[in-house]
């Protein structure tokens, strides 16, 4: 894989999985989207396929990541949601055409048209932000504790007091950093 396509990081939640394909934005910050092609690949593995997107397309994806981002934060810390964030997340969901079809293995499953499968997968993404923005399911939206990361996450947990969006990396990284304050103190 190119060195400018950085790894996926999914959850199990499809909007904050979706946010989190920008980390790190008070940080240096990883774009895992950077290509077109990428965001083809992030919609495949996301059960969202599309045969391809446009420069124009991952704009509009883009935009709704970080209007995503930008009310989930203002969710999280119950503020106002910001006015255009809403309106993007709003003309999102309205201009696609998914259908929510039925497995025989009675597994949901979304069917995009074939005249605008990348406004179909974001108006799915959009709609999912909608219901966990709306307080619609079970789970409570947070902040990452980590300084350069603050991304929004869905905490599901019993007793709702996840601290990283990502045990595998944000949280790993403070409990080593703090791991290394202490060792610090010991040796002074
Ligand atoms: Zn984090």
């Amino acid at each position: 894989m190119p060195a400018e396509s950085p790894d996926f990081r999914l959850g199990t939640v499809l909007a904050t999985s979706f946010t989190g394909t920008l980390s790190e934005r008070y940080g240096d910050a990883v774009e895992r989207i950077p290509t077109p092609q990428r965001l083809v690949d992030w919609l495949a593995v996301s059960g969202l396929a599309v045969d391809s997107c446009t420069t124009a397309q991952l704009e509009l994806a883009r935009e709704l990541r970080e209007s995503i981002h930008a009310a989930a934060t203002a969710a999280a810390t119950q503020e106002a949601l910001p006015a255009a964030a809403v309106q993007v997340i709003n003309d999102r969901s309205a201009q696609g055409r998914p259908a929510a079809v039925l497995t025989p293995e009675g597994k949901r499953r979304w069917q995009l048209s074939s005249a605008s499968p990348v406004a179909d997968a974001l108006s799915v993404i959009a709609a999912d932000a909608i219901s966990i923005i709306a307080g619609e399911r079970d789970g409570k939206l947070a902040l990452c504790a980590s300084p350069t990361c603050q991304a929004a996450f869905f905490d599901t947990s019993q007793s709702r007091t996840r601290r990283w969006c990502d045990m595998n990396t944000c949280g790993n990284r403070q409990k080593k950093a703090r791991f290394n304050a202490n060792h610090r103190k010991t040796l002074d």
